[in-house]
């Protein structure tokens, strides 16, 4: 049996907790005693905590390369944050602002936006490019869950 496990932010003290995939019951924070919770909204990813929150998740990351100036990436943007309260718990949905991020935009060559990342351990999967339907997306993340 794996022994998956996700590190998760306390939101009450902000500590951060390893948590096992494999636990039933549900996770509290081993400094409060706080209930942990797996995130159900997009997480905001940048440059700078990209390698934490992305590249050390052991659950697959749907990523989403956006920009405000994007007509198409507003009209992704409730699909992504339907994705990210469905599959809390199996998956991690974020998103990067391209043009605060440049770092991360350019080593993953995103052209055009918006375009959906699905990462494991850093590590691109696979990607959509365009706006797509939710099935669409997920069908596609589905396979790496
Ligand atoms: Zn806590």
């Amino acid at each position: 049996m794996s022994n998956r496990s996700q590190i998760l932010r306390c939101s009450e003290c902000g500590v951060k907790n390893k948590v096992s995939l494999e636990r039933k019951e549900s996770p509290v924070c081993g400094s409060c005693k706080s209930k942990l919770f797996f995130p159900s909204s997009p997480l905001t990813i940048t440059d700078a905590n990209f390698q934490e929150l992305v590249e050390k998740s052991t659950l697959p990351v749907l990523l989403d390369l956006w920009a405000d100036w994007c007509p198409p990436c507003r009209m992704l943007a409730p699909i992504v944050d339907e994705i990210a309260n469905e599959l809390s718990g199996k998956a991690i949905v974020g998103k990067l602002d391209v043009d605060g991020n440049r770092i991360t935009a350019g080593r993953f060559a995103a052209r055009s936006i918006p375009t959906l990342l699905i990462l494991k351990g850093g590590t691109e999967v696979d990607r959509i490019v365009g706006l797509q339907s939710k099935e669409a997306i997920l069908s596609k993340l589905k396979r790496f869950l």
